[in-house]
C-alpha cells in the first residue's frame, strides 16, 4: 500500500488495506474465522471495561513464543490479547517460500491463537524485508490504536534479526505518537499512551536486557507448548535454516520430533525461571521458588509509567504486594 494510500484510509479502509492479497489475516481466539470475516472482530474488541493488550513480534512465531503465556493467562480472565507478526513470514523456510508458505504460517498462528484463547494478525510485509519507514510507523500505529491497546509488547531493538530490530524501532516510533491526534488523524488517538514492553531476549550489547516484570506461566505452560508445536513449519521441519529431513515423512518420526520440540521449549521457559529467580521471589513471595516456567518483560521507557496500584490492575495474575 502506499503511505499516501494510507494516511486517507478510513478504519474500514485500514482493513480491507491490511487483507490485500489474502497473505494477511486475522483469526480471533473463539470464533472459527475466516481471514477477512474475523479481521473486523479483531481490530475492534468489544468495549467491555476488559484490558487490551498488543504483542508485536517479526515473523509468525515470535508473539507466541515471547508473550504466548502471559497472553494465555490475560485471556483466562477474559482480557482482549492480539498477537500481530509485523511480517508475513514468507522466507521463513528452507525448502518452500512466497505465499503459500505466508498463508501456511497464517494458518499456524491462528491456530496457536485458538489454543492460548488470543487472537492473531499477520500484516502483509514480505519477511526479511521490515523498514522502519513513516509508513510503516503509521501502520503499527493503527494497529495499536485500533485494538485501543493498553499494554504493548514488542522485540527490543538490539537483535540479532533486522525484522526483529525493525519491530523494536517501530513500536518505540509508535510509543508517544498514538496519543498524537493529528499523527494518522483517521485513526482516532489514545487517550492514555501504553504501557510499552520489551519481550525477553539474550543480546548483550549495547545492553542486556533487564527483568523488570517477570510472570510465572506455570498454569498455561501446557497451553503455550502446545499452541507453539503446531508452527511445524518452523519448529517441527527447521524453519529457514532447516535441512531436508526423511524422518519426518514417517509419522512416528514426526509424533517423535513433536515431542522434542515440546521438551526444548519446556527447557527453554524454566532457563527463563531459573535466571530470574530473585524477581520471582520478590513478587510471588516464598511460592516464587517453585515457579516452574516463566516469561519476562522489561518495561520500555517512552511509554507509561504505571505506580504500583496500576501494575496491579495491568497484570490481574500477579499476587498482591504484601
Ligand atoms: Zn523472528
Amino acid at each position: 500500500m502506499s503511505p499516501q494510500g494510507t494516511t486517507q484510509m478510513t478504519r474500514r479502509g485500514f482493513l480491507e488495506a491490511t487483507a490485500v492479497g489474502g497473505a494477511v489475516a486475522a483469526a480471533g481466539g473463539e470464533a472459527p474465522a475466516p481471514a477477512q470475516a474475523s479481521a473486523a472482530s479483531t481490530l475492534a474488541p468489544p468495549d467491555d471495561g476488559k484490558l487490551r493488550i498488543v504483542v508485536f513480534g517479526a515473523h509468525p512465531d515470535d508473539a507466541e513464543i515471547r508473550a504466548g503465556g502471559i497472553g494465555a493467562l490475560w485471556a483466562g480472565l477474559g482480557h482482549h490479547v492480539q498477537l500481530v507478526s509485523v511480517t508475513n513470514g514468507d522466507i521463513g523456510h528452507f525448502a518452500m517460500a512466497g505465499g503459500a508458505l505466508a498463508q501456511r504460517r497464517t494458518a499456524e498462528v491462528a491456530a496457536a491463537s485458538k489454543v492460548m484463547g488470543t487472537h492473531s494478525l499477520v500484516l502483509d510485509i514480505h519477511d526479511g524485508e521490515l523498514e522502519p519507514t513513516l509508513a510503516n510507523r503509521r501502520l503499527l500505529t493503527r494497529v495499536i490504536r485500533q485494538w485501543g491497546a493498553d499494554i504493548v509488547i514488542g522485540h527490543r531493538p538490539n537483535d540479532y534479526h533486522p525484522d526483529h530490530r525493525y519491530v523494536g524501532v517501530l513500536m518505540q516510533d509508535s510509543a508517544y505518537m498514538v496519543g498524537v491526534p493529528f499523527f494518522c488523524p483517521d485513526a482516532p488517538p489514545l487517550k492514555r499512551n501504553p504501557l510499552f514492553l520489551y519481550s525477553h531476549d539474550y543480546f548483550q550489547r549495547p545492553n542486556p536486557f533487564r527483568a523488570d516484570i517477570v510472570v510465572a506461566i506455570d498454569p498455561v505452560i501446557d497451553k503455550k507448548v502446545e499452541a507453539l508445536v503446531l508452527m511445524e513449519s518452523q519448529f517441527v521441519e527447521g524453519g529457514a535454516m532447516g535441512k531436508p529431513n526423511p524422518a519426518l515423512d514417517d509419522p512416528a518420526g514426526r509424533d517423535k520430533k513433536r515431542q522434542g520440540v515440546r521438551e526444548a521449549f519446556r527447557r527453554r521457559f524454566a532457563s527463563v525461571a531459573d535466571q530470574n529467580r530473585e524477581k520471582l521471589i520478590e513478587t510471588y513471595g516464598p511460592a516464587g521458588k517453585d515457579v516452574k516456567y516463566a516469561e519476562a518483560f522489561e518495561i520500555c521507557e517512552y511509554g507509561a509509567r504505571p505506580n504500583a496500584r496500576e501494575l496491579r490492575r495491568l497484570f490481574p495474575f500477579l499476587p498482591a504486594k504484601a
